[in-house]
């Protein structure tokens, strides 16, 4: 690892000045100190922001907010987030281990790199880590990758849980910066990759993200479904966020959000039209996903996924709407 300075910081606008000035901000480090101890990432200053106190889960306008450090773990156990917005905590107990969840943060889980093996692997061309290098997941082993979003010069997928349920839900992030606080739709907060996978976000320099804020819950049932390799611990091959609401047999409003095969969370709201006045049924899933997965693009390796796509969306639609299999 190489040598950086460590700072803690003394309150919100001076995490502000130095991130500005293009210090790292630090809080769970679940990730950041993995890459830094590969020297992917090598920041020569170090902000400690777990002294700015943002880890309140608290309601606000029918919703609740949810500070930028609050634990992944104690945002899964609220009650109220049990309560109402069960596909949240479901997707975060989901992700990762116990240990992780207990240090990794709210903003920190957003903030992940979007990141593939090869991402890792110094030997390796990779665009998002030294751009311009190439992509050796194109024609590599890129089973784990998206088909979603992605360009020529990368294919990762994005890699959270949490974020995944939180765009379903229509979660806000409030930001606060040098020209003042802002809030953005978490789905916007993420760029595709397009020719510079570098740049994985619509902050602005010096920008800190204070909280996120969950509207008031949806009607209808939730559910967060995961296919991945293993039982736990490990990233999603495909997962999705489904929020369904049924009236008389039909479907009169549905949120779908995808994660494992998008560059970021994925989210498509001409699949969800697809839904509306459907009859409870195996055709309304098909149709879901007939428009879901017609922008997909495939890289040998994770062709797989479209098929897996489709298959969770039937799962899923079965539970969210009481349908039988
Ligand atoms: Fe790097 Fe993205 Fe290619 Fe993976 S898919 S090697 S992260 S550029």
């Amino acid at each position: 690892m190489k040598l950086f300075d460590y700072h803690k910081a003394t309150g919100l606008s001076d995490a502000q000045t130095k991130t500005a000035a293009g210090a790292t901000l630090i809080a769970g480090g679940t990730n950041l100190l993995d890459l830094m101890k590969l020297e992917i990432q090598t920041p020569e200053v170090l902000v400690d922001i777990n002294p700015l106190g943002e880890d309140e889960i608290a309601e606000q306008d029918g919703g609740l907010r949810v500070g930028a450090l609050v634990r992944n773990a104690a945002l899964a156990a609220h009650p109220l987030v049990r309560q109402r917005y069960p596909v949240l905590s479901r997707a975060l107990l989901s992700g990762a281990s116990g240990q992780i969840r207990n240090k990794a943060t709210t903003a920190g889980n957003l903030l992940q790199r979007t990141r593939c093996a090869y991402f890792y692997d110094t030997a390796s061309a990779c665009n998002k880590r030294a751009p311009g290098s190439g992509c050796d997941a194109l024609e590599g082993r890129n089973r784990m990758n998206a088909i979603l979003g992605v360009s020529e010069h990368c294919i990762a997928a994005h890699p959270s849980d949490m974020a995944v349920a939180m765009v379903a839900l229509d979660a806000e992030v409030a930001v606060e910066g040098p020209e003042g606080a802002r809030r953005i739709a978490l789905e916007d907060l993420y760029r595709l990759p397009q020719d510079r996978p570098d740049q994985e976000t619509t902050l602005h320099p010096g920008e800190v993200i204070t909280a996120v804020i969950l509207p008031p819950p949806p009607k209808g049932r939730q559910t967060y479904l995961k296919v991945r390799d293993r039982a736990s611990y490990a990233f999603a091959l495909a997962s999705v966020a489904g929020i369904v609401s049924v009236d008389n047999g039909r479907i009169t409003a549905a949120a779908l959000a995808f994660g494992g095969i998008g560059a970021k969370p994925w989210r498509n709201r001409a699949a969800e039209a697809a839904l509306l006045g459907q009859a409870v049924g195996p055709q309304a899933a098909e149709a879901a996903a007939d428009v879901l997965l017609a922008d997909a693009v495939c890289h040998g390796d994770n062709a797989f996924k479209s098929a897996l796509t489709r298959r969770l969306i039937h799962r899923a639609l079965r539970e969210l709407t009481g349908e039988t299999a």
